[in-house]
């Protein structure tokens, strides 16, 4: 039977109070229902789970307004339907290692006929399912690498068109291209929005996709390269926040990198009164500040106290009461901007110093004998000259310092007066003291000689050594104090390669144990083992010490212990598997270079204000926090993120809105204290449809990485799962109840702006953090849930959902980057190779049959057979393929913070079991569901949350 499915699309017009009022929603609005609260142990039991197979069928219909921001687009219902006949039963999955969809069935799918099925934007992809069937190449019967649980519930057939795996009577294929697609969400955004001029002049406007380029205009609200908020519109009422379930949520990188045809930000500088700020809430000026009286007072839009205008500062008002200076301050009519600090916002009321970096290198045997020790320093010789420094300034002011260590720790003197430098050894590494204070902060111009001097010495002075084990906790404990002796703020740059087991503090041992994996117990592996790393970490913050720690482990290091004070002092952590001088040499240095020539803020506090009614409750980043406000970091650098929630403690005001305004406190890279301001304003709506469509579901998963990465520290990661997936259907169900028309129970309904959260809400469950498996190292999971911590929206959006680009159809007369293709086994093909990046590793992954002009131009060998993969790049050619191949490489490459590894693999050889975990909508090989699978377990909670 085939129904003739008709869903209207969701009335995002026309709310419908009337359907499920808020206080009949579906489960009961108290707080053990509500999302965030995964140390309740009823959450996650009142959940409804996946029953035996009784839920009919799913018809699917993501009814789509192109667009809905602003009152100038008009909204044009195209539709998508699918009806799907009522499937027969598939037997369940043997070992759903997910636990998601343990009873689901999979309901055959059919196109209605009549009504055309969306129509890709790309031609790639189109060009791609034309191709005819890949003969012999079935993904669910590679001959390598563990059977698939449940494979038959796979997507049918490797390739459109190709014969159906699924051979069983009845059965229909689904097709992939009739559930949402992020390409297609991706690309349609592009299509509308790229390349415009985006101006932040209307408050509740959601930006266009972090995907998109285009130019941002700063006219009163915070650009989205700042703040990036899960929805622009926040419930009015807590009970209603409640319902939805959306979390109220922002993510805020205060130091992004903006482009250079962007304004940089003004700075403000009030001379020795400093920022004006509201006498109650300490709020500084701002678009929000409603002058009155004349312009004698204003009144905060945060707490809404009348303050008085310092007479300094006094304008009058035009006729719409409106100051005459409105556009010529920018604390007036700009949504960011910086102030200059009085020294009311130093410490001890003393200007800062500028602040120093330290290079601390493990010199033991290993680090020796690898050549690592010598490349840094040779490294080092040049890249001192690259330190930042401020625009107007000739040099960095920036000082540099010099240790090394194995058991024992070396300080350098590198006085400029001096011929040689000196070496002085601390060996009572229980009590780190520093041993020296002059000379040891040098500016790198002056004593110049003398530094390249003793990085020309290093490697001799060590290349006997036999010494194997080192120390670490002592290593950062000296760096911290030696910083706190200068009395400046800064950074270490540790080079590290092992277990730190020599007897000294922070002493850590082998603790991994792969039988806790799957059990309650499996929560401690990313816990630090000892606490001495916490309270090291406590001490490095509040010294303005940040810790940037690069690893180069060939076993076991317990990232979860070493990583914390990188972590929570808002450092880079850095890892590079089986470190090999040839191979890794270049990614390593590039992340080097990056991160020693970034621009950041040291010794920063961040503080978020609210308007009333709400406020911020959760903090997620690499900072670190004393109380329930102060988020701390000793350094934050323009790829940090701190995503911050909030919870509502009264109504919010409609007709005001909800204001956020983000102050961080930082000594610049000269040594100026100042404060960076960020304000945005959100609509608030007593209509759920409101909500729902201004969500943005690329900081919705940033959120929900973050806050479900944080919860694994206490929660058994099943339980973290199950709460993602309860989460989706539940924002989905309660939108389904309250916003869309009434149809039929087995229609799926997706709000436009959360058209494709399923997908990606599936790519996190399904990440190797939230997955134990024993293939799977556990510092690779706790590397990966140290990095997500702190991400900002792009790189979580790629992280979670790579890109895939078809090579073979590039197009080689232009500049364009070629659309994405989905990340699914079907969109490959035996004649392509494809690029896949994620912002930490790339594959290159070549089709059995991919054309030899292709192998020749990237390759310059004659056949894929003389290809080798061990190899992690491509060699430079002079021909079109490999000049285009190597431009895309580089674009993908820009503003990632890390230097991404390249991986080149063949179709049907072994390592591309690797490659295939990236596939993210496919069945992992890890047992992570498939797309198709996910959405139909959330389809099935949503009709057991309704009914
Ligand atoms: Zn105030």
């Amino acid at each position: 039977m085939s129904q003739q499915g008709y869903v209207a699309a969701p009335p995002y017009s026309q709310s419908q109070p009337g359907i499920g009022g808020f206080s009949s929603g579906f489960g009961p609005p108290n707080s053990s229902l509500h999302y965030g609260h995964y140390g309740d142990p009823n959450s996650s039991s009142s959940a409804p789970q996946p029953g035996p197979g009784t839920t009919p069928s799913p018809r699917m219909s993501s009814g789509h307004p192109a667009s809905f921001q602003g009152p100038q687009l008009s909204p044009p219902p195209t539709q998508q339907q699918v009806a799907l006949p009522p499937g027969s039963q598939v037997p369940p999955p043997a070992n759903n290692l997910n636990g998601l969809c343990a009873q689901l069935s999979l309901p055959p799918m059919a196109r209605q006929d009549g009504i055309p099925g969306p129509v890709s934007p790309n031609p790639n992809l189109q060009q791609l399912s034309a191709q005819p069937p890949g003969p012999g190449y079935h993904p669910q019967q590679s001959n390598y690498g563990p059977q698939m649980a449940g494979s038959q519930l796979s997507y049918p057939g490797a390739f459109p068109g190709g014969p159906a795996q699924l051979s069983g009577p009845q059965q229909k294929k689904l097709d992939p291209d009739s559930i949402p697609s992020p390409i297609q969400v991706i690309e349609n955004d592009k299509a509308s929005r790229g390349g415009q001029i985006y101006a932040t002049n209307t408050r509740g406007q959601v930006p266009p996709l972090v995907t998109t380029d285009c130019v941002i205009q700063d006219q009163g609200h915070a650009s989205p390269r700042y703040i990036r908020c899960t929805t622009y519109c926040f419930p009015s009422s807590s009970d209603l926040a409640k319902q939805a379930r959306v979390p109220l949520a922002a993510v805020i990188q205060p130091f992004a990198v903006v482009p250079p045809n962007e304004t940089p930000l003004y700075v403000v500088n009030h001379g020795e009164t400093g920022p004006i700020r509201c006498n109650r809430c300490k709020a500084y000026m701002c678009p929000f500040m409603q002058f009155i009286e004349g312009g004698r007072r204003y009144q905060c839009g945060f707490c809404n106290c009348v303050n008085d205008v310092p007479p300094f500062f006094f304008q009058h008002l035009d006729h719409i009461g409106q100051r005459v200076d409105h556009y010529e301050r920018p604390e007036l009519s700009l949504g960011s901007y910086e102030y200059v600090a009085t020294l009311d916002y130093c410490r001890n009321n003393k200007p800062p110093k500028p602040p120093a970096y330290i290079f601390m290198i493990d010199v033991s045997y290993r680090n020796i004998n690898s050549g690592l020790v010598k490349l840094i320093c040779d490294e080092l010789k040049t890249l001192l000259d690259k330190l930042p420094r401020e625009e107007q300034e000739e040099s960095s002011a920036i000082q540099v310092g010099f240790v090394t260590y194995n058991k024992v720790l070396h300080f350098f003197n590198v006085k400029s007066s001096l011929a040689q430098p000196q070496m002085m050894v601390v060996s009572d590494v229980g009590e780190v003291f520093v041993p020296l204070l002059d000379g040891f902060l040098v500016n790198f111009q002056e004593s110049r000689s003398v530094v390249i001097n003793l990085l020309d010495q290093i490697p001799e002075m060590f290349a006997d050594t036999n010494e194997s084990e080192t120390i670490f906790a002592p290593v950062i404990q000296a760096g911290m104090e030696a910083l706190k002796a200068a009395e400046c703020a800064g950074k270490l740059f540790i080079f590290h390669s092992s277990l730190p087991t020599a007897e000294a503090p922070g002493k850590l041992r082998n603790r991994d144990d792969k039988k806790l994996l799957n059990t309650d117990k499996e929560k401690t592996l990313f816990q630090p083992q000892v606490n001495s790393y916490e309270s090291l970490a406590r001490d490095c913050v509040a010294n303005g010490c940040c810790v940037n720690l690069f690893l180069f482990p060939n076993q076991y290091v317990d990232i979860a212990s070493m990583g914390l004070v990188t972590l929570y002092t808002g450092g880079t952590l850095y890892k590079y598997n089986n470190f090999q001088l040839d191979a890794d040499s270049p990614r390593f240095l590039s992340d080097l270079r990056k991160d020693i020539e970034k621009k950041a803020g040291f010794d920063a506090i961040m503080r978020v204000r609210t308007s009333t009614g709400f406020r911020a409750t959760d903090f997620f980043g690499a900072i670190y926090m004393n109380n329930t406000t102060d988020v701390e970091m000793a350094a934050v650098d323009c790829d940090k993120a701190v995503t911050v929630e909030f919870k509502h403690d009264d109504k919010l005001n409609e007709d005001s809105g909800a204001l956020i305004q983000c102050a961080v406190l930082y000594t610049s890279i000269s040594g100026q204290r100042r404060l960076r301001i960020h304000n945005i304003g959100l609509n608030c709506s007593s209509q759920l449809a409101d909500v729902y469509k201004s969500c943005e579901t690329d900081a919705l998963i940033n959120f929900f990485a973050k806050s479900a990465f944080k919860a694994i520290l206490s929660q058994p990661l099943k339980t973290v799962r199950e709460m993602l997936v309860n989460q989706t259907a539940h924002m989905l169900a309660c939108y389904r109840k309250n916003c869309a028309s009434p149809s039929a129970v087995s229609q799926l309904i997706l709000p436009d702006a959360m058209k494709v959260l399923p997908v990606y809400m599936n790519c996190l469950s399904k990440s190797c953090v939230l997955v134990g498996r024993p293939e799977i190292p556990t510092d690779e999971r706790a590397y990966h849930r140290q990095l997500v911590t702190s991400m900002g929206v792009a790189d979580t959006q790629l992280f979670f959902y790579p890109q895939l680009l078809p090579v073979h159809s590039l197009d080689l007369k232009s500049d364009a980057i070629p659309a994405a293709v989905r990340c699914s086994e079907e969109r490959l093909s035996e004649g392509g190779a494809f690029l896949l990046a994620n912002g930490l590793s790339m594959f290159l992954w070549l089709g059995v049959s991919v054309p030899p002009e292709l192998i020749q131009g990237l390759f310059n060998v004659p056949s894929l057979a003389h290809i080798s993969t061990e190899a992690t790049s491509l060699p430079d050619l002079d021909n079109p393929y490999s000049k285009k191949f190597k431009s895309v490489l580089k674009h993908i490459q820009s503003q990632k913070p890390y230097t991404m590894k390249l991986m080149i693999v063949k179709q049907r050889e072994q390592p591309e079991m690797v490659f295939r975990q990236f596939l993210v909508e496919d069945k992992s090989i890890y047992g992570g569901a498939s797309y198709v699978d996910f959405l139909c377990c959330v389809h099935k909670l949503i009709c057991q949350l309704l009914s």
